[in-house]
Formats: structure tokens, C-alpha cells, sequence
């Protein structure tokens, strides 16, 4: 059976798939109706979402904006989510949405600041990309809701102050330690999320396959909570492979119809996309093969990404976080090397 290359995936030379890891669910469209719809359904996160409650319901009660949040975390771990969230606890409609990258200059930001309403939400995702010149225009709005406007240029130079309306900031970023000291100071909340245990994941899957119109086997969710990296983002993806396999497998299935999943569709649609029996995918496995024709050689990540033919970014924020987690890479100042571990697991010879 084919799979198709929706929610992100995009279909590599093995003809299996290897997802995008920042791709955004909802640009997809796919994930959309997964995403929780209040802070009751988010899974997890106990305490960052017990600090956001206690902070929403203070703001409300003194009848404020909410302080500006700064939410850390690999992708996929529901920083979107949260910001969503958020806003609706607040009543304060859809969030503006943003992405770091794309400020570059002071006015696209002021554009997006002058533009907000009273007690708007304003998601900037991956903010520590932003280029220093618009965020230098981020710190007078976080603090007394104004922006310094700059018109002409040289000995004509002069600011216009712009008075804004009070909002929130939400940031979102995989790399808290690239933020500036200045930006970080200005916010009043900063949480990090981590990644899910498989307890949280068995949860959020079985949630996804219901919603999904399916209803999958405990001990088929309890594997795919396993294999999914921590994150949200692989686990409701993997499930939609699933379901492709458990469609396919169910004669007889009509839509509508419960579908039912087992532990055999797991695997199947697990081994498609290449997630062998430790959780690793293709570029994880890639990775440790870079390391192992090193021997104990430390070697460094622009070597890592040109071998495997990915950006440092991912390799640092996408698999290099997991791999050290699961103890399979060690980290030092001169670069990274396979663990005992990966060789007991491996035996240097990865497939
Ligand atoms: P991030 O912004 O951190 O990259 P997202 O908020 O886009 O991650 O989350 C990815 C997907 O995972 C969302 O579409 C959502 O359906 C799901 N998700 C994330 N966190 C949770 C959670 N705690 N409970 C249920 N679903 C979640």
C-alpha cells in the first residue's frame, strides 16, 4: 500500500517517509482537529499548565493583559498548542501568529504591533531567530506598550513615539539559551516544556484515535507511545499512518465505521516509516553511523549534517536532544561520539 505525503511528511529515496520536524501542524491543515480545544484537555505538562492557570485567572480577576510568556521546548511539544489555548482562556480570540525568521526589519515588525487590539494575543514562534534590528523594536512595546518608530536616516533620523495596545507577548522558541539577555528579561513568564512520558503520549494517542474515529488496542497505543520521540507532533502523526494501515488491513471497513487498531498495524506502519525497535528513524540511525566510522574520534556537527544531509538546526534541536536522551550520543567540547550504549545496541553497525 502507498502512503501519501500529507501532514508534512515528504517521501525520501527509500520510499518510506521522513517528516519535516518543524513543519507546523496547522499550516498542514492536517493536525487541526487533534489540537486540544481547552487547558482541561492538554495532556501533560502539569506544572507549566497549573503556572499558566494561576496566572490567567490572576490577570482576569484584575481585569489585565496577561503578562508576556516565553514557552521553551523542542518542536512538537505544544508550545502552538499552548499559545492557542491561551488565547481562548483569555477570551481573547485567535492569536496573531508569527514566525521569528520572517521579522527582519524594524517595520515588519511595527506593522504587526500597531495592528494589535486590546488584550491581543501575539504568538511569535521561533523568536530567537528573529534579526536583532526588529527585535531592538520588541522592547519598548513589551514594556510600556509603545514603539519608537524610526523615519529618515542620518543627521535626519528622529523617532516617532507610536502608543500601542496593552497585549501579550507569547514566544515561542527550541533554543532558549540564543535569546538576548534583553528580550529574555522582558518576560515575566518563562516555561519550559519537556519532553512527554510514554504515560502522557499512551493518552494524548488514544485521544488522537478517538477523534479519529478509531479505537485502538492498549497495548498498540502502549508500543506507539514508545516509539514517538516524546513529542505530540510524531505521535499523531505516526497515528495517521496507522489508521492508513488499519484501512487498508479491515476488509469490509466503510467510512463512518470504528476502526479498529491493533498492535500488528502499529508495526507495520511503524516499520513504513522506517522507526525501528528503539524509536530511532532513519536520520537517527544515519547519525550514529557518521559517529561509529569516527570510532572515539569526537566529531562535529557541521560534519554530522553534511553526512546525513540536514541542516545543523535539526540535527541540534531535532535529533541530537533525543539521541543524547536515550544516552545513545555523548556530547563534548571537542564534539559528539557514540555511547557504549549505541555499540551495545548497535554494534557499530547500523542498517
Ligand atoms: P510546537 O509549537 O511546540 O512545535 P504544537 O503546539 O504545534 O508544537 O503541537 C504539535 C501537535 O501535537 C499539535 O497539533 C497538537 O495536536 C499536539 N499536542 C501537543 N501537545 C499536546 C498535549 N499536551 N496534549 C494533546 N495534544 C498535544
Amino acid at each position: 500500500m502507498d502512503f501519501d505525503s500529507t501532514d508534512g511528511g515528504v517521501p525520501n529515496d527509500d520510499g518510506d517517509f521522513a517528516f519535516e520536524p518543524f513543519a507546523r501542524d496547522d499550516d498542514a491543515g492536517a493536525e487541526k482537529s487533534l489540537r486540544p480545544k481547552r487547558l482541561t484537555e492538554f495532556v501533560g505538562q502539569r506544572r507549566v499548565v497549573d503556572n499558566l492557570r494561576l496566572a490567567i485567572d490572576a490577570a482576569t480577576a484584575r481585569e489585565e493583559v496577561l503578562d508576556h510568556i516565553l514557552l521553551s521546548g523542542m518542536p512538537g511539544l505544544g508550545k502552538t498548542t499552548l499559545s492557542l489555548l491561551i488565547a481562548s482562556e483569555m477570551g481573547a480570540g485567535a492569536p496573531k501568529l508569527a514566525s521569528g525568521p520572517t521579522l527582519e526589519r524594524g517595520k515588519d515588525v511595527v506593522g504587526l504591533l500597531t495592528d494589535l487590539r486590546q488584550g491581543d494575543i501575539l504568538f511569535i514562534d521561533e523568536i530567537h531567530r528573529m534579526s536583532s534590528h526588529a527585535e531592538e523594536y520588541l522592547y519598548s512595546a513589551m514594556e510600556d506598550f509603545r514603539v519608537e518608530f524610526m523615519i529618515d536616516s542620518g543627521a535626519d533620523a528622529r523617532s516617532i513615539p507610536l502608543p500601542i495596545q496593552p497585549f501579550t507577548l507569547v514566544g515561542a522558541t527550541t533554543r532558549e539559551g540564543l535569546l538576548t539577555a534583553p528580550l529574555r528579561g522582558r518576560f515575566h513568564i518563562v516555561e519550559k516544556l519537556e519532553p512527554y512520558p510514554s504515560s502522557d503520549l499512551d493518552q494524548i494517542i488514544r485521544r488522537s484515535a478517538s477523534l479519529l474515529g478509531c479505537e485502538i488496542d492498549p497495548a498498540a497505543s502502549g508500543v506507539l507511545s514508545k516509539r514517538c520521540r516524546g513529542t505530540p507532533r510524531f505521535a499523531n502523526r505516526f497515528l495517521r499512518r496507522v489508521r492508513d494501515v488499519a484501512q487498508a488491513r479491515t476488509g469490509g471497513w466503510k467510512p463512518g465505521e470504528c476502526l479498529e487498531i491493533t498492535g500488528a498495524h502499529v508495526d507495520e506502519a511503524l516499520a513504513r516509516l522506517g522507526v525501528d525497535e528503539n524509536g530511532l528513524d532513519r536520520i537517527d540511525r544515519d547519525v550514529l553511523r557518521v559517529l561509529f566510522e569516527h570510532g572515539d574520534q569526537p566529531v562535529g556537527l557541521k560534519t554530522i549534517a553534511v553526512s546525513v544531509g540536514e541542516e545543523d538546526r535539526t540535527i541540534e534541536d531535532v535529533y541530537e536532544p533525543f539521541l543524547i536522551r536515550e544516552g545513545l550520543i555523548v556530547k563534548t567540547s571537542r564534539g559528539r561520539r557514540a555511547s557504549q550504549r549505541a555499540v551495545e545496541l548497535y554494534g557499530r553497525d547500523v542498517s
